[in-house]
């Protein structure tokens, strides 16, 4: 479910500084422990984000 996340986050686990955000749909969908704060791009649960369809509307 969801709320684990949310739950996660409330605890104060704030070792979580590399952030996953979809390149496709520029949502934040994970984060890792890291050594320092990191942007990593990668592709979202997202459908139409897994669909490499290849044509940016955007
Ligand atoms: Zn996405």
């Amino acid at each position: 479910m969801d709320c684990t996340n949310n739950m996660i986050e409330e605890n104060g686990l704030k070792n979580e500084l590399g952030t996953i955000i979809c390149k496709r749909c520029g949502t934040v969908f994970a984060t890792i422990p890291t050594n320092g704060y990191k942007l990593i791009y990668g592709i979202c649960q997202n459908d139409n984000c897994q669909e490499q369809i290849g044509g940016e509307n955007e």
